[in-house]
């Protein structure tokens, strides 16, 4: 194998084993040169100012990895802007830094020291050292197929393997269609939410639904009619949906199948069994769909970084024992980091990082007094 090659900055969010001997070790047998290992706090601070101290600590060499242990999004968001490419994020799953930021943002996720961090290293230092497990290329193909969603809620994508890891569907939250599967561009009719209505049937739904609770309450005296003008003059955007309960989330008005009903209806058409399958999904699975998995049959269920609620655990809690169905964040390479770290693109690197370095100097002159 060759050195480890140019720059590479190494952000590891809150939890991850860091192990700081531990990267230095694997620094120094991907003969990096200069390996700085520091923990960053610059929650707030000058994005410009961050770059200036990264640009000393690296003291000018090309060629060397810059470690570091970040605390806050913000920070990762603002390296990712400078660096691009050349920035590599891991994460740890079950960490309690969640700031509710769309998933996917990272390009490991770990769990545990040891082989697998190994592993995970190796990657960071020479792109292309190993191949994908069967849950990382599973995971990247439920990650491809939420991108087919067109929906404005939030796109979701779910794949099911079976196991020896071949793909047996992929599904994304999309409406149906006559005739099984779910509308696609390109389709002669297109019943999306988007091009039929202009807006999203579910959010409208609820706002609905909302609408008639307050209404009820108004008739029996048990709200006053001005509070809910005023309430409907703040519009459909003012529900806040991540407090509401499940009834007015509008998921059993909405036209949506679900990713994961979409892969599970995908395999029951073309007559795949599902018994024994593997589910990845690229968030944590609702309610609807975890019960929807758990009768086709699969037994394990992995999803991105996300927070399954306790609620849904408990709920399920007789299927989800040690001996029935498994369901748990997915660790592994995520479909981010996948085409970087498995795709040899070491040639394309090269130009990326004469550009952010580049971008990295006229920031610092900025930010000079
Ligand atoms: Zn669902």
């Amino acid at each position: 194998m060759t050195s480890v090659a140019g720059f590479a900055l190494i952000a590891c969010t809150p939890g991850v084993p860091s192990g700081r001997d531990h990267w230095l070790d694997i620094a120094k047998r991907a003969g990096a040169i200069g390996v700085t290992v520091a923990e960053v706090h610059s929650s707030g601070s000058e994005i410009a100012h961050l770059v200036a101290d990264i640009r000393a600590r690296r003291g000018g060499r090309q060629r060397c990895w810059l470690v570091l242990t970040v605390s806050d999004p913000v920070t990762v968001r603002s390296l990712r802007t400078v660096y691009g490419g050349l920035l590599w994020q891991v994460d740890a799953a079950d960490s309690s830094w969640n700031d509710g930021s769309p998933v996917m943002g990272g390009d490991v996720v770990t769990k545990v020291a040891g082989d697998t961090f190994d592993r995970y290293a190796t990657l960071l230092a020479w792109p292309g050292a190993h191949g994908p497990t069967a849950d990382e290329q599973a995971m990247y193909f439920a990650a491809a197929a939420r991108l087919r969603s067109s929906t404005v809620r939030g796109q979701a994508g779910a794949a099911l393997c079976d196991e020896t890891g071949d793909l047996i569907a992929v599904g994304s939250n999309e409406v149906p269609r006559a005739g099984g599967g779910q509308y696609w561009d390109g389709d002669p009719y297109d019943g999306r939410d988007r091009a039929r209505f202009g807006y999203d049937y579910a959010t409208a739904a609820r706002w609905g639904d909302f609408m008639d609770t307050l209404d009820w309450l108004v008739e029996r005296a048990m709200l006053s009619a001005a509070v809910r003008d005023a309430i409907a003059a703040l519009g459909v955007n003012a529900l806040p949906g991540d407090r509401l309960p499940q009834v007015l989330k509008g998921e059993a008005r909405g036209r949506n199948i679900h990713a994961e009903e979409a892969a599970i209806l995908s395999a029951a058409r073309r007559g795949v069994r599902l018994g024994g399958s593997r589910a990845y999904t690229t968030q944590p699975p609702c309610h609807l769909c975890l019960r929807h998995l758990i009768g086709a049959g699969v037994r394990t269920i992995q999803y991105l970084p996300g927070r399954a609620s306790q609620d849904l655990v408990a709920r399920h809690g007789d299927a989800l024992r040690s001996d029935g169905v498994s369901l748990e964040q997915f660790t592994g390479i995520t479909p981010t980091g996948y085409e970087r770290l498995f795709g040899r693109l070491s040639g394309r690197t090269a130009g990326v990082a004469e550009m952010t370095m580049l971008l990295e100097e006229s920031l610092c002159r900025q930010s000079a007094p």
